[in-house]
């Protein structure tokens, strides 16, 4: 069976790789490390790890740095069919406010996000991580 035939094979695949990316968070301070992996609509997968900064408040996070990524590989029409975010730490990692709006920008909000969670691995919808999103879509 191919993992586009099974979502939750695609997911466990996500979160391999999540972790995979984890290895390269530069996270001198924290020690937190966290790899974020987006299943595109094209097929293609695109991975992120967190990067800390001496300031704390400029660190990138791994979801973050995933987009910034996609878009900058694959051009500004990336569309993300699922998430998973993982980390080294075993400890949980899910997607902070500020990375689920900007993963809203490409993602539709019946799109799953796997992540660590405090009960352990879960994955949620991410129109139910973040419902009512900032968006410039009128009502008419
Ligand atoms: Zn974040």
């Amino acid at each position: 069976m191919t993992n586009s035939a099974n979502p939750d094979n695609t997911l466990e695949m996500l979160v391999q790789q999540a972790l995979e990316a984890a290895r390269h968070s530069y996270s001198p301070y924290s020690h937190f490390r966290v790899g974020a992996a987006l299943q595109l609509s094209n097929g293609s997968v695109v991975t992120g790890a967190n990067v800390e900064n001496v300031s704390y408040g400029l660190t990138i996070c791994a979801e973050s740095a995933a987009v910034a990524r996609a878009v900058a590989e694959f051009g500004p029409s990336i569309r993300i069919r699922a998430v998973a975010v993982a980390n080294l730490n075993d400890a949980p990692s899910p997607p902070c406010g500020a990375c689920r709006q900007i993963l809203s920008e490409f993602t539709a909000p019946d799109a799953p996000v796997a992540f660590p969670a405090v009960e352990g691995p879960r994955t949620l919808l991410l129109g139910d991580l973040l419902p009512e999103t900032f968006s410039l879509a009128r009502r008419d």
